[in-house]
């Protein structure tokens, strides 16, 4: 099988290929060579090699160096140099280039090729000494630290030693014979660490080095980053080895990266930073400050004129926003990578918008284009203008990635983890991000940095996650030892809180107030595209009227799941609640219930009036009802106070209410089973608020819900009484007009899911409760999975939470079940969804796949499933 592909004048092998096989950064390499962008040429060993490696105890395949030389030879002959020669040596960079990107994940080696005779001919061929040898140091420095796993800081040592020698502070102050006199010390480092010398047979070090890309897709951190991101399922990462160009040759020589495209705002403006004399990692790293490219035609007017021209070509070519990184050797400009950009969600919707109205793609692709879970960043909250006008500004940083978070501060990665493992908020603070970092990036609110730019590590995983960051606050400086920051003479400590606006980039004392995001008319613009080609319906899950306002705002079409339990711990509720679960007789019980019902009917009243001319499905009391009783002795005792009772009654009660699994126990509908008055009770309360409505000229669409359903006869019996009440309600008020009541069932038991057939001869609608249904189908108490859960998803026994994301295997058989039978008895058996996944893009592939008419999920999540819901029917 052939292992390596080129990429050259020659010949671009790779070009049609697949990224799982080359990996973006290889594909993207040959396709840039192949529209005749300037690439230095190289080629790209695959991710099959890489999946080989591991499954042959880490050795490189048999064959792998002979096609290795054979297009290091086409290299040569292209280029007109020698690797490994010693009058104009060829010099490579080595770089891990997966199918999915992984920014600062993967390690990257310069300059390869060189030992103490081609920097002598390097030297030479370029008459810079000083240049050869700052190469080749560079070359012993990252050889040590990726290859052979050396700290940085034993040759920060020797590097300290040569600048005291000649007196000087700058790295780039030292002279050509002290960076001559370092690259003998770095190889004396090399080799006391290393245990052997620095290898001086340039395939050696390319060998070596393709290993040790290889072994970093196994680093802890690598690993991390995939579970985080969640991606599964690549081979490893490709290899690519590519001749080298340098921006350090001088002031006529830099390197940048840019993006097509503002990645903050979608601005159609090009975004990006360079830095003079300076080489590859140099911008990515934070080390030093670059320059926005907008100042580039001061120093290069042509270079910047033709990267311009790079960007037409390239939008025009991929119709997406590109991230690209480049370098300038003596005036003359050289591409290394491109890929498509990563790009907040209001970004990401600018762009597919304004694409749309440049011609470059059409509305479904538009729509196909914006992860659905990226539109949280558009519902994200932003500090109230009133508030950020007073608050205290303690330094302006950049504007890295947008949001507003306010948190404790937090000083290293592990300890922000653990913090926010206790549900504290906590802002990152570190003079620079590392790959490191990762996991403490991800548990914070928000992330602050004091050096690095736009483009820093901090910067770009930030913006992939929404996360609110603020880089290169240079006034903030941070004493990791003491942990306290000090901005001009003020000490915040890890008790302290901050407030963090990455959209302007302005750091903040204490609390800022934040308020809820405004939906920008290109979002509205989105969602009217989408809503054109979905076929689902999105309800929401909301049971106060407030929060069905605003999912309605969001655009729900209906309640699709209004937990009336919620309901019963407001205010008096719960004590009249608490009267209810004490009595004895059932008359008492009717007392209490009696006392419920006003309550009950103002909130149905209030939700059917802002779901006005929706349906609202109400779904009967679901907990067991010691879930409603103190367990506290000085809870029961202030409860007995209140309802007049002595204390041991109380605790009496509670105790007979316990259960050993209680989400097993007497729940759902078995309490309409045993208590027909709380069943009673509630129904009155829904039809008399569909009556009050009625008479008020609102349309309310009631849907009764019974929960927890096994059998179908539960589901006949309860129904009678259901029926029952309406009948006696209407009779009651002597309503003349026509109430359209639904009667449905959860399907949430896998014995319902089962029998479905049966069931649906009681019902008028399905709504599956996958929550139960998972609960049950796994046999994982929902509330106690994180117990070993992680060690699961570690272990990939799982590839994801089942209770996040619909299990399409095994759950989703049950639902898919569940629909066939159902509407094989009554064809036009309404089916729905209303457990957590019915927010989930890829559990709302799967409703859509399988026929439901609608999922239900959070208010704030009904902008996401209705966007996924287009994208599913595409
Ligand atoms: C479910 O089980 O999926 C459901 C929606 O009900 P609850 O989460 O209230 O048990
Ligand atoms: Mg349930």
């Amino acid at each position: 099988k052939k292992m390596v592909y080129y990429f050259g004048k020659t010949k671009t092998e790779g070009r049609g290929k697949s990224k799982a096989l080359l990996g973006g950064k290889g594909l993207n390499l040959a396709e840039m060579t192949a529209i005749g962008l300037p690439v230095p040429p190289g080629f790209t060993i695959t991710t099959e090699v890489c999946d080989g490696y591991y499954k042959n105890k880490q050795k490189l395949p048999a064959g792998l160096m002979d096609e290795i030389r054979k297009a290091v030879s086409v290299m040569e002959k292209e280029l007109k140099k020698k690797f490994g020669d010693d009058a104009n040596p060829l010099l490579v960079s080595v770089r891990s280039g997966a199918a999915v990107s992984m920014p600062g994940m993967m390690n990257t080696i310069l300059n390869l090729g060189l030992n103490d005779e081609a920097t002598e001919g390097l030297a030479k061929a370029t008459n810079n000494p000083r240049f050869a040898y700052d190469a080749y140091r560079r070359l012993i420095n990252m050889f040590g630290d990726v290859v052979m796993g050396m700290e940085h800081h034993t040759f920060e040592a020797a590097f300290d030693k040569i600048k005291k020698k000649y007196k000087v502070s700058e790295d780039t102050d030292v002279p050509a014979e002290g960076l001559k006199e370092l690259c003998d010390a770095y190889k004396k480092v090399f080799e006391k660490h290393a245990g052997e010398p620095f290898p001086q047979d340039p395939y050696k070090q390319l060998q070596l080095a393709i290993e040790a890309v290889f072994g970093s897709w196994n680093t802890p951190r690598a690993v991390s980053y995939r579970q985080i991101e969640n991606i599964r399922g690549l081979l490893g990462t490709a290899v690519n080895v590519q001749s080298m160009v340098y921006g350090n040759m001088g002031e006529d020589s830099g390197t940048g990266v840019a993006f097509t495209r503002n990645p903050n705002t979608g601005e159609n403006k090009f975004f990006g930073e360079f830095l003079i004399n300076a080489q590859g990692e140099d911008v990515v790293a934070g080390i030093r400050t670059p320059q926005p490219v907008a100042e580039m035609p001061k120093w290069n007017k042509a270079v910047h004129k033709q990267l311009l021209e790079i960007k037409q070509t390239l939008e025009s070519h991929y119709k997406e926003m590109q991230d690209i990184e480049f370098t300038i050797e003596k005036g003359t400009l050289f591409m290394l990578q491109t890929r498509t950009g990563k790009r907040t969600g209001v970004a990401a919707v600018k762009i597919a918008c304004d694409m749309v109205k440049e011609k470059l793609i059409t509305q479904k692709e538009a729509v196909l284009r914006v992860p659905a879970n990226d539109l949280t960043q558009l519902l994200l909250p932003s500090f109230k203008t009133t508030a950020r006008n007073a608050a205290d500004v303690l330094a302006r940083g950049l504007p890295a990635s947008p949001g507003a978070a306010v948190g404790k501060l937090s000083f290293t990665a592990a300890d922000a983890k653990a913090r926010a493992a206790e549900g504290e908020k906590v802002i990152l603070v570190r003079k620079e991000t590392s790959p490191e970092d990762v996991d403490g990036m991800h548990a914070a609110v928000g992330i602050l940095t004091s050096t690095g730019g736009m483009t820093s590590h901090a910067a770009v995983v930030a913006r992939g996650w929404g996360k609110c960051c603020v880089a290169g606050a240079g006034d903030v400086k941070i004493n990791e030892k003491t942990k306290k920051i000090t901005v001009n003479g003020r000490t915040f400590g890890a008790k302290d809180v901050l407030s963090l606006d990455g959209t302007t980039g302005e750091v903040m004392a204490g609390e800022v107030e934040t308020q809820e995001p405004t939906l920008s008319g290109d979002f509205a613009k989105l969602m009217g595209w989408a809503d054109q080609y979905r076929r689902l319906k999105v309800r929401t899950n909301a049971d106060s009227p407030a929060d069905s306002k605003r999912a309605r705002d969001f655009g729900a079409e209906g309640i699709g799941l209004c937990r009336t339990e919620h309901m019963f711990f407001e205010g008096d509720r719960i004590t009249h609640m608490r009267a209810m679960i004490l009595a004895e007789t059932e008359k008492d019980r009717r007392a209490a219930l009696k006392k419920l019902l006003p309550f009950q009917r103002k909130d149905f009243e209030g939700i059917f009036k802002a779901m006005n001319g929706l349906p609202v499905t109400v779904r009967l009391l679901d907990p067991p009802l010691h879930e409603f009783l103190p367990h506290e002795d000085k809870a029961q005792k202030e409860m007995a106070q209140e309802l007049g009772v002595k204390p041991s009654e109380v605790k009496q009660r509670t105790e007979s209410l316990h259960e050993s699994n209680p989400m097993l126990g007497h729940r759902g509908c078995r309490l309409s089973v045993t208590y027909p008055e709380i069943l009673e009770m509630q129904v009155r309360a829904i039809v008399e608020a569909a009556i009050r409505c009625a008479n008020k000229n609102i349309d309310a669409q009631p849907e009764i819900m019974i929960p927890l359903v096994g059998t179908a006869a539960e589901l006949r019996v309860l129904r009678e009484r259901v029926e029952a009440v309406i009948e006696e309600v209407v009779a009651q008020k002597k309503f003349e007009g026509k109430l359209n009541i639904l009667i449905g069932t959860m399907i949430e038991i896998p014995r319902a899911a089962l029998t479905a057939d049966e069931v649906a001869e009681y019902a008028d609608f399905f709504s599956f409760g996958t929550n139960d249904l998972t609960q049950m189908t796994f046999g994982y108490s929902r509330d106690d999975v994180n117990t070993f859960l992680p060690d699961y998803l570690d272990n990939d026994l799982l590839n994801v939470d089942p209770f996040q994301s619909l299990d399409t295997t095994g759950v989703g058989q049950l639902v898919e079940m569940g629909v066939t039978k159902g509407r094989s008895v009554k064809k036009k058996l309404k089916v729905g969804i209303c457990g957590e996944h019915g927010g989930d893009p890829s559990s709302i592939d799967f409703c859509n796949q399988v026929g439901l008419d609608y999922v239900s999920c959070s208010p704030f999540r009904v902008p996401i499933a209705r966007l996924a819901a287009a994208q599913a029917a595409l």
